[in-house]
């Protein structure tokens, strides 16, 4: 059986920082290290990311930024490698980033393929051994190292083993949860999965005579409104684009895990989703501003007014709701009203999200509680750590999820080749 010091299971970004960062800290130990990946080419989905840009961190992350398992011990983890660690990491490994105005830094190059060939060149560098097509099927701890079954091959050993298989989203990229079910075999709890960063799925509503389809392609700045049981459980702000099933776009996307933890958590409760404009916090804060607007452009027609805050397509449609060809003048206070409540909280008829082939990322997986933040390490299992998605962390959009892998990996990484 070959034996290894550490065994590294995925070589996705939460995986290739962790070999990156033990084979750095190990230089001169001889240490025997290997990744073991079941694609056939490692880091398909840094390859998908950001479309194609990779988005690989952003100019400000808090444990606010994420959700799933306790803050406090997201925050550990973060702080132990940031962001001018990450930027400073990237520029060793020679990728040279780019901040844009909305807080998320990409590769000067546009192109992931650069953020993936550095890591593959600094594994190949530090002699980490990669063993790709090839997964690893069976984990067994011993006294002093693991042995691990893989899909094809002897088994091999090592005495330390750092899984980020990741999580559920995109499988054909590799994966597909078995990692977690590895983990629950060996008794670590898995807080039940559901896709994250997914498009939301629209239903047939009689608001807006149903014809959200209608504006497929229209992106618009929205506050979005999630209640369950009347009471709103999450309120998120962002760009928001319609499409032909229903409606993507960063606060969409954001907003999915809430509405699918939700449904999770109670598949009775009524969920509602609304939208609104972001600068009308309320029905009376629309109104307030649609009289303003009466008593400034007593002439000018409705959809004119609401193309102000919505696209013409968009303010069109909600003109008519009220009758065409309408000035403000022309409303009677209760349809003023109206139009208040749908400029603040239109409902949108979400029946669901997508699935997890159309999902960034997952919300779920190992609980947090069961891992030392200051090592990545297991409780239940000594010498073997866990970073990356396969955790119960899921990040907004914007850099927030590498830079979850990034850390995380790190972490795991140095602890590994630390001694007992
Ligand atoms: C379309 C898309 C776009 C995204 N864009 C961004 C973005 O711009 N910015 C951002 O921050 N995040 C983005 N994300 C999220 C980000 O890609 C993930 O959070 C991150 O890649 C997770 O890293 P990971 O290493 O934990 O898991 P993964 O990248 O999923 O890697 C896990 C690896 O483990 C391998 N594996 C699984 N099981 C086994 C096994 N049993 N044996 C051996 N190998 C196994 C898999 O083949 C895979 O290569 C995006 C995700 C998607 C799907």
């Amino acid at each position: 059986m070959t034996e290894y010091d550490i065994a590294i299971v995925g070589a996705g970004a939460a995986g290739m920082a962790a070999a990156i960062a033990a084979g750095e800290a190990a230089s001169g130990s001889r240490l025997r290290i290997v990744i073991i990946e079941g694609a056939r080419k490692p880091g398909a989905k840094i390859l998908v990311s950001g479309g194609g840009r990779c988005n690989v961190t952003n100019q400000v992350v808090s444990p606010k930024d994420f959700w799933g398992g306790p803050r406090p011990t997201i925050r550990k983890v973060l702080g132990a490698f940031d962001v001018h660690h990450t930027i400073e990491w990237f520029r060793q490994l020679g990728v040279r980033l780019k901040l844009e105005p909305d807080g998320k830094y990409f590769p000067v190059t546009d192109n992931a393929q650069t953020v993936l060939d550095a890591r593959l060149e600094r594994v190949a560098t530090l002699g980490i051994q990669l063993l790709p097509s090839t997964r690893v099927t069976r984990l067994t701890p011993r006294s002093d190292h693991f042995e691990i079954g893989l899909s094809q091959g002897s088994p091999i050993s090592a005495r330390r083993v750092i899984i980020a298989t990741g999580g559920l989203a995109l499988p054909k990229s590799g994966s597909d949860g078995a990692g977690m079910s590895m983990l629950q075999r060996l008794g670590h709890t898995v807080v039940p999965t559901t896709p994250a960063l997914a498009p939301l799925i629209l239903g047939k509503s009689p608001d807006l005579g149903g014809r959200f389809s209608e504006f497929s392609g229209a992106s618009m700045e929205v506050r979005l409104r999630l209640r369950r049981n009347r009471r709103v459980i999450a309120e998120l702000t962002g760009a928001l684009l319609f499409t032909h099933f229903g409606v993507s776009g960063p606060v969409a996307m954001n907003l999915s895990r809430h509405w699918l933890r939700a449904r999770l958590a109670d598949e009775r409760a009524a969920l509602q989703v609304t939208m609104g404009s972001p600068a009308l916090s309320s029905t009376e804060a629309a109104d307030h501003w649609l009289i303003q607007q009466a008593a400034k452009h007593p002439r000018q027609h409705l959809a004119t007014i609401l193309a102000t805050l919505f696209p013409d397509r968009f303010a069109k449609a909600l003109a008519a709701e009220l009758g065409d060809a309408r000035t403000l003048a022309h409303l009677t206070r209760e349809e003023r009203l109206r139009l208040a409540g749908m400029l603040s909280d239109l409902p949108l008829p979400v029946t669901g999200t997508r699935d997890y082939s159309h999902a960034e990322a997952t919300a779920g997986g190992v609980d947090l509680h069961e891992i030392d933040p200051r090592r990545m390490q297991s409780r239940k299992i000594p010498g073997l750590y866990l970073c990356g998605e396969i955790l119960d962390v899921d990040g907004r959009i914007g850099g927030f999820n590498f830079q979850w892998a990034w850390s995380s990996g790190h972490v795991a990484g140095w602890a590994a080749v630390e001694r007992d």
